[in-house]
């Protein structure tokens, strides 16, 4: 389960608003309209929320099946700063929400101004162009971003992504590894039922020519759907394709298809791409009326959805392709293709699948608690001996009775409890009591590490 804040109060005008997180001198301010809404200093603010264990044992593990997977298929781990200049996310899209309504801009206290990180896709291009790697670079990141979005189960002000980027070649083999990356990623986590969305957006001039269409079309047919419908269809009617206002949906159904606008080189592409995702056995299905949210997507684009979310949130993680984003950003022509994955979904359709618990149990491995008998140093060079050689021991602090300390041992869910006491110490030797079964043997402390070992081979 994440540990939510609050969510938002009801009156939450400025969401409409065009910049809800309002510029200011410094960070100050955005930390103070967050105490504004809450109340109360000492929460994490509205739509944040901590991740404690034992539930961050489902984190850990969503990373490392990531970074082993990434690993394999030769992408590098790659770190970029928390915010960036304003200007690096406003590439991404001027008619995006996330950049029109949704930033956390500031000014720092230099003037200067800055954003957190939205999404993860930019920042990557903008550290390729600032480095000049040798193409294809490949790498994977996790991170947080930074949205001033309405909070609701699974949709948060700070949430993280696991995604990949792969930029200077323009190859639908990469495409197709690309999508094979994610898509084993959620097979791994035993997400097998997650489906895979897949499309065309085109190239720059077929989309052009279908946005005029759609545009016509949605205020032809349209006129009478409100506001926000015809402010859409004036800054980016593609956005209102994947819209899921119930009103909106008869009119999308009967929109023209971008599918119908492709030409022959990205017909082609398209093609290619999908013939090898068939080839390597991934399933998905071509949903010509997935766009995704931000403007620079060009050629493939995908998602990963999962019913057991609520249908509103219901996208695990998307991507696609980029191949003029870099230019955009002053670099040389080069380009990308890459993806993101919300962490909180993913941990949110492990939970619906009651994998959630299976890891965390899997992940309670503590080997060994350490019981004080003796009060003098010899406990604490046990627990040391052990760790340094690998086993996981706790112990309990503070002088506790002998008898306290076995409760803890019990309650720790350790495999087996260690004690010292005055007649093993004599002995050079220490108790070892099984804590299932509740056997107690004497082990000499020479042994000691290598017997626990060797119980830990066997029970593997
Ligand atoms: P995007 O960067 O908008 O393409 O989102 C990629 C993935 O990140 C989505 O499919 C979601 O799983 C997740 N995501 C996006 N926005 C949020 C949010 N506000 N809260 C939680 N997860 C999010």
């Amino acid at each position: 389960m994440i540990k939510e804040s609050p969510l938002a109060p009801a009156n939450l005008g400025e969401e409409n608003g065009v910049r809800s997180a309002p510029l200011t001198p410094t960070m100050e301010g955005v930390a103070k309209s967050n105490q504004a809404d809450t109340g109360n200093y000492f929460q994490a603010p509205i739509g944040t929320h901590d991740v404690l264990p034992p539930q961050s044992q489902i984190w850990a593990r969503v990373v490392s099946v990531f970074a082993e997977r990434a690993n394999r298929f030769n992408y590098g781990l790659t770190i970029t700063p928390i915010f960036e200049h304003a200007e690096v996310f406003e590439r991404i899209g001027d008619a995006s929400d996330v950049v029109r309504k949704e930033m956390y801009e500031f000014r720092d206290r230099g003037d200067r101004r800055l954003a957190l990180r939205p999404e993860g896709t930019a920042p990557v291009v903008r550290a390729f162009v600032q480095h000049h790697p040798t193409p294809p670079w490949k790498v994977w990141y996790v991170a947080p971003n930074f949205r001033y979005e309405r909070p609701q189960k699974g949709r948060y002000r700070q949430h993280w992504q696991i995604g990949a980027e792969a930029l200077g070649v323009s190859d639908p083999d990469l495409d197709v590894e690309v999508v094979s990356l994610a898509a084993g990623f959620f097979l791994a986590l035993g997400l097998g039922k997650t489906r895979l969305l897949i499309n065309s957006m085109g190239e720059p001039d077929d989309r052009i020519k279908y946005t005029e269409d759609l545009r016509k079309y949605f205020l032809s047919s349209g006129a009478n759907l409100g506001e926000e419908f015809l402010t859409r269809v004036k800054e980016n009617p593609l956005r209102i394709l994947d819209a899921k206002k119930s009103e909106w949906q008869t009119m999308i159904e009967g929109a023209p298809q971008l599918s119908d606008y492709l030409g022959d080189s990205a017909k082609e592409y398209f093609s290619k791409v999908q013939s090898g995702l068939k080839a390597l056995d991934i399933a998905f299905t071509v949903d010509p009326r997935l766009v995704r949210g931000f403007d620079y997507y060009t050629a493939t684009t995908f998602e990963f959805v999962s019913d057991d979310l609520d249908a509103a949130q219901n996208a695990l993680g998307g991507g696609g392709r980029y191949d003029n984003l870099a230019q955009e950003m002053g670099g040389d022509p080069a380009p990308g293709i890459g993806f993101g994955i919300g962490m909180e979904r993913v941990v949110l359709a492990l939970e619906a699948q009651g994998l959630a618990e299976e890891i965390i149990k899997d992940s309670a491995s503590l080997d060994v608690f350490v019981v004080d008998g003796t009060d003098d140093e010899v406990a604490a060079l046990v627990v040391n001996d052990l760790r340094e050689a690998g086993i996981s021991v706790d112990r309990s602090y503070g002088g506790r009775s002998v008898k306290a300390q076995w409760k803890l041992a019990d309650r720790s869910g350790a495999t087996y409890g260690v004690m010292t006491g005055e007649s093993e110490n004599k002995n050079n030797s220490v108790a070892v009591k099984n804590l299932k079964t509740g056997e107690q043997v004497e082990v000499r402390r020479e042994h000691l590490v290598s017997q626990i070992q060797n119980s830990k081979e066997t029970k593997r």
